[in-house]
């Protein structure tokens, strides 16, 4: 449509030949004045369109009010794309002019008035009822809907927002580079839509409520009046899921006791340093402490718990920034390290961890101490496989905990038969679980014979396991192993109480044979074990006085608390008590005074060992002045029995008399040689 000029604030209806021509059309048109905001003048139709009782009243009407903001600002973008390009704008609107709500299509075109005022040329287009509602709905939505939806320029200014969006931006905002908190991330975006012209991220970004997190979705369209690019913005808050999502990732990765990184943080760690190029080095110090499920076992969970905390805060301080700790599980824990992965900095981690470890730790009343087995491995030179960095850690590992020296490096050169042993170790160690519930477990029995009379005066209980694989595994290949893992507990509970189930099934038999049963030191040093021991007692219905526990001197070492009165109080219950191996560790004398004793067993040694019988001797003659029954082991040809009965040796057991047998075969062993025997009558089995 042609611009024509006209002289008039208010259009001259009379001299402006282009009005008259335009009242005659029948579609509702009219002149808006941008700046007042408001009509200027209107044909008929619009008159009535309008709902107005005169022209007049309508001129008069105050739109501006009632106009959103939104609004106003497309009505300026009208004026500007009209004038300037001369172009017709089209647009769909929501007007309410009977005070209900009617959809009209708008044709808006450029119209200078006589004085060179700037208006625009309304003209109301195929006004539908159905469109109306359908409008109607959509401004509804937009208005009610929780989705924010906001509109960007070219330039990133905000124009246009819906309710939400609206009341999500912070006072103030006017630029969309002011909503995102990383502006990495707005040029990621800004570049994303010019490459496929929308894009979904999720980021953070300033709002009303403070900084949170929000999924966008940004779609480059055209300014519906300007016909120029622009951004359209649709977001939801999801703070909260990011947080949930945070969250579950962190539980996914984190030791929940120790708060230490898991197991999946390690392997995550190490997949990651082995992947680099070139390979990064780093070394592993698997760490797994020594007494730590006897502990458990014998004080409780808790008390365990609490040592676990008190661990990993021990091993993080003393690893400090050199690398990170974590637990893999139970009292394993791994310390890595990309820092120092030389051979005497290891070394010297390795040593003050150990130093850290050492001072003991007061939980619950309890003192307790507990040392870890370090081995180590480092990458790439033991391994370039996550999973064979960890093996080889853990049989360092186990080498540094049977030789007892806290920590040892892995070595390619590592004898395969020790490599071998470690397996075997694992084997035994796993296989062991079953082993009790299976049933594997069996007595033999081991007569001591009396020096005075040469019959039997007593067996000692051995423990063998008849392994489904193996075979028949000695004691000495398990026992360490049930310890270290504190299967020992139940083990020896398992012991007790069929030692004395025999007992007392010989005792009904009418062979009256006291038996000795082996304790271990995890299970002398259990809490639990008066109790363990009285109730089997009664389980059993043995006598006592027909029972005696074997303790060692490591037990006695240092004279830990509570060993006297516990050894005080199993004298008490009426058992006899014997110290195992004697000569083996300390021989410290004191503590056969000290403890209320009632037999010293030599250790084989004395007797394998010609340069010892000296001293065999002086404990034989030491044992009778302290009036303590002494027992012989390993005695194994008749001139070391002659020997021992000749000096006084009140039992002897060893092979010459009889091998540890089977209940069956011992039973007959007992029956024929429970009485007195002549000299010359002495029996091999
Ligand atoms: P121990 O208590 O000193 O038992 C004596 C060991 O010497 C037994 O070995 C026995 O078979 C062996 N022996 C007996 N006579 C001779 C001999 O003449 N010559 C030689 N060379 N050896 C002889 P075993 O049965 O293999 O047990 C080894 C150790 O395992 C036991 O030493 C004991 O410390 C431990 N053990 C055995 N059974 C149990 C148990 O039920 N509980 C606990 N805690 N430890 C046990
Ligand atoms: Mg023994
Ligand atoms: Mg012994």
């Amino acid at each position: 449509m042609q611009d024509v000029p006209l002289s008039t604030t208010l259009p001259d209806t009379a001299t402006d030949s282009r009005l008259q021509l335009l009242s005659l059309i029948q579609a509702p048109l009219y002149l808006f004045d941008v700046e007042a905001f408001g009509i200027v003048w209107a044909n008929e139709s619009a008159i009535a369109y309008w709902d107005a009782a005169s022209a007049e009243e309508l001129y008069a009407r105050d739109i501006s009010t009632s106009a959103s903001a939104s609004v106003k600002l497309r009505v300026v973008q009208f004026k500007q794309t009209c004038f300037e390009k001369q172009q017709v704008v089209h647009e769909h609107w929501t007007v309410y002019p009977k005070g209900s709500p009617r959809g009209a299509d708008f044709e808006i075109y450029p119209f200078t008035d006589n004085e060179g005022k700037k208006l625009l040329l309304m003209r109301i287009k195929d006004i539908n009822p159905i469109l109306d509602e359908d409008m109607a709905y959509r401004t509804t939505a937009l208005t009610h809907t929780a989705t924010m939806i906001s509109a960007y320029s070219q330039e990133l200014e905000l124009v246009y927002t819906n309710t939400a969006a609206g009341k999500s931006m912070p006072v103030g905002l006017s630029n969309g580079r002011q909503r995102l908190v990383l502006q990495a991330e707005l040029h990621a975006i800004v570049n994303a839509l010019a490459v496929d012209g929308q894009h979904d991220a999720e980021a953070q970004v300033h709002t009303a409520k403070g900084i949170r997190w929000h999924a966008l979705h940004v779609q480059r369209c055209t300014n519906p009046t300007t016909g120029k690019q622009m951004y359209l913005v649709t977001e939801t808050d999801i703070t909260e899921q990011v947080h949930a999502k945070e969250e579950a990732y962190r539980l996914a990765f984190t030791d929940s006791l120790t708060n230490l990184p898991n197991r999946a943080a390690l392997s995550r760690q190490m997949d990651e340093l082995v992947k680099t190029n070139p390979p990064a080095h780093f070394a592993i110090l698997f760490l797994d402490l020594d007494r730590f499920k006897v502990i458990n076992d014998s004080l409780g969970h808790a008390v365990g718990d609490q040592l676990l905390i008190d661990v990993a805060q021990r091993l993080r301080q003393a690893l400090g920034e050199q690398g990170t700790v974590y637990r893999l599980g139970g009292d394993e824990f791994v310390m890595l390290t990309a820092l120092s992965v030389e051979y005497n900095e290891l070394k010297r981690i390795a040593e003050h961890v150990l130093a850290a470890m050492a001072d003991p730790v007061m939980v619950s009343g309890h003192k307790l101490r507990v040392l870890p087995s370090i081995g180590i491995s480092s990458s790439p030179s033991d391994g370039m496989e996550v999973s064979l960095i960890m093996e080889n850690a853990d049989a360092a590992m186990y080498i540094a905990k049977a030789n007892q020296c806290g920590y040892c490096f892995y070595d390619a050169k590592m004898s395969s038969t020790i490599t071998e042993n470690v397996k075997d170790r694992m084997g035994l160690e796993t296989d062991m679980v079953a082993a009790v519930k299976n049933d594997e477990f069996e007595l033999y029995f081991q007569p001591k014979i009396s020096g005075r009379t040469l019959a039997v005066d007593s067996v000692e209980a051995l423990i063998r396991w008849n392994h489904p694989k193996r075979g028949m595994v000695p004691p000495d290949k398990f026992i360490g192993i049930a310890e270290e893992t504190g299967q020992i507990i139940d083990l020896g509970n398992w012991v007790l109480r069929a030692a004395m189930k025999q007992q007392r099934l010989w005792q009904d038999q009418g062979l009256s044979v006291p038996v000795s049963v082996n304790i271990s030191a995890r299970q002398f040093s259990a809490n639990d074990l008066l109790a363990n021991v009285s109730d089997a007692l009664k389980q059993t219905g043995c006598d006592p006085q027909m029972i005696e526990l074997e303790i060692t001197e490591s037990m006695l070492i240092g004279e830990p608390d509570g060993v006297h009165a516990t050894l005080q109080q199993l004298s008490a219950m009426g058992m006899r008590l014997a110290l195992d191996d004697f000569g083996t560790g300390y021989s410290n004398l004191a503590y056969l005074q000290k403890y209320p004793l009632d037999c010293i067993k030599i250790d084989k040694i004395f007797l394998a060992d010609r340069s010892r019988s000296m001293l065999m001797g002086t404990i034989l003659s030491m044992g009778k002045v302290l009036g303590l029954q002494v027992v012989a082991e390993g005695v194994e040809t008749a001139t070391q029995a002659d020997w021992l009965i000749a000096h006084g040796c009140d039992l002897l057991q060893g092979f010459y008399f009889s091998k540890p047998k089977p209940v069956a075969e011992v039973t007959q062993y007992l029956i024929d040689n429970g009485i007195p025997l002549k000299d010359d009558g002495r029996r091999v089995a």
